[in-house]
């Protein structure tokens, strides 16, 4: 893990120098960017080049300004298609979205609910962010009050490596199933939960909705392999502006996905930060940005489990890279044995880390059960772990 950061360093420190807000604050460290992922300069660049340049609405008008925003919004469309590796962009489509939780609620409520009968089973995680289960409850409850009735089923987890469990999901699939959701990376264990076995076990025909909140930006990812049906995922945590995020739809297994209702105006500016954010971290290398993040990640797992004082939550192994089922990337989630979490995010504040803590939006986590979450990305440094770890190891 030393040796991927050593191997790393000449290509990483370019890329910290293009985050405007972590260069002017040097004696911070900004350890929350699965909250939300600080720009880059080419992303701020790109929001200033279009609204000084070309705005206007999307769709309507024929001046050059509108055409000009109505291709940007078709381009950033192939962007997000070309990023998620899709082998067959004619045949699927992208609708943006405010972030994750409203893509999710979209495929449930203008895809899912349609098309589910009597009977019909789906099948969702019940531990991972709430955006992941509130919204195929609310179809439940939505199709329950039209006198249909669904089944709601768990998602298995494996024990001890807090990924998803295959041989369990086998016994919860049966010719009733419908729809599967899952996580690709969990937004607190920091596991890469191995969703390219769920398709195994359910079959070709199952449609899988695949939250990839915190995978996106932070590792290589293909549709094709993973073999999901929908992706959804935050612009914001893919380092594009607050309020950004989208849907990926194949388009292969039913209809194609038409979200209803009028669209209205589309955000535009959060758009063109999409596409410039995708460009920036294909430019940047996701394989790299993965090595870089998981070796940091590992580095401070390694560390945590040698302090007593401390709890590492979800897979404590960091050498995970290697191992066919335990996969930690960049999300470090821990507790104090005796400071409570929320007070040891402002301990930490005061030392100048941002972390975050408290319950993290987990779904069935009551909130007394908080931690400390740190989230890393490509700006993060190895000095950066090892103060924490230093300020960790004074306040046992
Ligand atoms: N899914 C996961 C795994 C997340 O971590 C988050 C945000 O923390 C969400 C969904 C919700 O994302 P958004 O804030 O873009 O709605």
């Amino acid at each position: 893990m030393a040796d991927a950061l050593e191997e790393l360093r000449s290509w990483q420190r370019p890329l910290r120098a293009q985050f405007p807000i972590i260069v002017a604050n040097p004696e911070l460290a900004y350890l929350d960017s699965a909250a939300t992922a600080q720009k880059p300069q080419a992303v701020l660049d790109a929001v200033q080049h279009y609204l000084a340049t070309s705005n206007a609405n999307a769709g309507r008008g024929s001046y050059p300004w509108a055409n000009a925003t109505t291709a940007a919004v078709e381009r950033a469309r192939d962007r997000v298609k070309r990023f998620l590796g899709d082998p067959a962009p004619d045949h699927s489509s992208v609708h943006f979205t405010s972030g994750a939780s409203e893509g999710l609620r979209t495929v449930a409520r203008d895809w899912l609910a349609d098309r589910l009968a009597d009977g019909d089973e789906v099948v969702v995680p019940f531990a991972d962010h709430e955006a992941n289960l509130a919204p195929w409850l609310e179809v439940r409850e939505l199709l329950a009050r039209q006198g249909v009735k669904i089944r709601v089923r768990e998602l298995p987890y494996q024990d001890g490596s807090g990924d998803y469990d295959p041989a369990a999901l086998a016994a919860s699939v049966g010719p009733r199933t419908r729809f599967v959701a899952a996580t690709h990376v969990h937004h607190v264990y920091g596991v890469d939960m191995n969703v390219h076995r769920i398709r195994r076990v359910v079959g070709p025909d199952v449609p899988i909705c695949l939250d990839a909140a915190q995978s996106i930006g932070h590792l290589p990812f293909s549709v094709a392999e993973l073999d999901v049906d929908f992706v959804v995922f935050s612009g914001h945590k893919a380092m594009a502006l607050p309020g950004t995020g989208a849907v990926w739809a194949r388009g292969r297994r039913g209809p194609r996905f038409r979200p209803g209702g009028w669209a209205g105006t589309p955000n535009t500016v959060g758009i063109a930060s999409l596409a410039a954010a995708l460009d920036w971290l294909d430019a940047a290398g996701t394989d790299r940005i993965e090595a870089w993040t998981v070796a940091l990640a590992a580095r401070l797992t390694d560390g945590l489990s040698r302090l007593d004082a401390y709890e590492v939550l979800g897979c404590r192994s960091s050498l995970a890279a290697d191992s066919e089922v335990q996969r930690r990337r960049s999300i470090v989630a821990f507790r104090h044995r005796d400071i409570p979490s929320r007070d040891l995010g402002f301990i930490l504040y005061s030392h100048g880390f941002m972390v975050r803590s408290d319950g993290h939006c987990q779904a069935g986590a009551a909130e007394s059960d908080g931690s400390v979450r740190v989230s890393l990305h490509v700006h993060n440094t190895a000095e950066e772990v090892e103060k924490l770890l230093g300020t960790l190891t004074n306040l046992q």
